[in-house]
């Protein structure tokens, strides 16, 4: 009998953390006395921040079993789908796929789609698209784990996940197997009481197909065989597109094919009565994602923007541009036409969504030599140990 996670995780914050995940499950499985394999397959490198990658664990009861199980592309049938970042749940643009693929389309019918968040079930199915069988939503409560490229935050997420997947699939990993594992891993007492803790608390809910995001997920065609040009030819993006219902404004041609939107865990949410339309934004977007309105505003092509937050740290207007939590929105919708159509409902939503610190409040990892240290001091001291963006 096989079986198998897939650890989807964020580029470089989480890259260290979806390793650990698989890595522990294998070495649980061992303990079974199974074989098993951790590794990774990416949609763009692991290495370029916030971008969807992928770590898998297939785990097997022979060595004939998992090779045979291995032979596929890529584990498309897993019993447990980790989310280690719940904005992810709106689907990402992954190796292997063109186009939007939902958090659960490679999860086996009847599987777990495990989530860390704060948000609730009903919360979270907002996000997660709608899937042609029953499945089931588990979370994990607490904040996305995000560290640096050279730094791992050790705050237990990597045990927690694996004592949650014990409960939630034990025909791949058992709960003694796991924190055998952990002791012999991390040689530390205190990880294997989290993952306990994680296997006694996580909670499940049913999702029924006519449940969650229903909206067709973005995709497109590539081009047939019969259909290839002779010789390697590359369509050119245009200079230009069009936007539907603008009269004058420019919008830069872009990737119709590659959005990265998915790579974003905040976004810009301007505010355009204060913009003085001095164009530091639309020349410092690395992704050239400021569309040009009629009236000279800039517009954050929300299809385009994969949240790095430049726009916000080159903005001289004080709190004209403020990146807010993904999790706040639920579409890419233009904000300067919800602005044109009711200017002071536009006004009070952004000044909600500014004001909310739970919603703005999100590390983006660790920027410093000694950055994790402080946190910690800032949690011992009754912080929420994350020291802001
Ligand atoms: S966050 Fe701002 S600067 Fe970064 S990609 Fe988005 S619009 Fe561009
Ligand atoms: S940088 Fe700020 S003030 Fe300048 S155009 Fe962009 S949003 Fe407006």
């Amino acid at each position: 009998m096989t079986g198998s996670v897939e650890v989807v995780y964020r580029g470089i914050f989480q890259k260290h953390l979806g390793q650990r995940i698989t890595r522990g499950v294998v070495l649980a499985a061992r303990k079974e006395g199974k074989v098993g394999v951790s590794f990774g397959r990416y949609g763009d490198s692991p290495e370029r921040n916030g971008i969807p990658a992928k770590s898998f664990a297939v785990v097997a009861d022979t060595e004939e079993e998992l090779q045979a199980y291995l032979s596929r592309y890529e584990p498309n049938n897993n019993d447990v789908t980790v989310a280690v970042d719940d904005t992810l749940c709106k689907g990402v643009e992954s190796w292997a796929w063109y186009g939007l693929q939902p958090i659960n389309k490679l999860t086996r019918p009847g599987g777990t789609v495990l989530v860390t968040s704060i948000q609730t079930p009903e919360e979270l199915l907002k996000d997660c698209h709608g899937k042609n069988a029953e499945w089931n939503l588990a979370v994990i409560k607490g904040m996305a784990s995000f560290s640096g490229l050279w730094v791992y935050k050790d705050d237990h997420t990597d045990v927690r996940v694996l004592g949650a997947i014990a409960k939630l699939a034990p025909h791949v990993v058992k709960r003694q197997s796991v924190e055998a594992a952990i002791r012999d891993e991390w040689k530390d007492e205190l990880k294997v009481t989290s993952a306990r803790k994680s296997f006694d608390r996580v909670t499940t809910r049913k999702v029924r197909p006519d449940e969650g995001n229903l909206e067709k997920p973005y995709e497109f065609q590539l081009l047939k065989w019969w259909e290839m040009k002779e010789g390697l030819v590359i369509p050119a993006i245009p200079v230009k597109q069009q936007v539907e219902g603008w009269d004058g404004g420019y919008r830069p041609g872009r990737n119709p094919t590659f959005k990265k939107f998915t790579t974003r865990t905040m976004r810009p949410v301007v505010d355009f009565e204060t913009c003085t339309k001095c164009t530091i934004c639309w020349m410092q977007c690395p992704d050239s994602c400021f569309d040009i309105t009629p009236t000279g505003h800039y517009d954050a092509n929300m299809e385009a923007c994969c949240g790095c937050g430049v726009c916000e740290a080159v903005c001289p207007v004080k709190d004209c541009i403020t990146m807010v939590n993904e999790q706040a929105f639920e579409d890419n919708a233009s904000q300067f036409e919800a602005h044109q159509k009711d200017p002071a409902a536009y006004k009070a939503w952004l000044t909600t969504t500014i004001k909310d610190k739970a919603i703005t409040h999100r590390s983006h990892g660790f920027r410093y030599r000694g950055q994790y240290e402080e946190e910690l001091a800032q949690m011992a001291a009754g912080g929420d140990g994350e020291s802001g963006d």
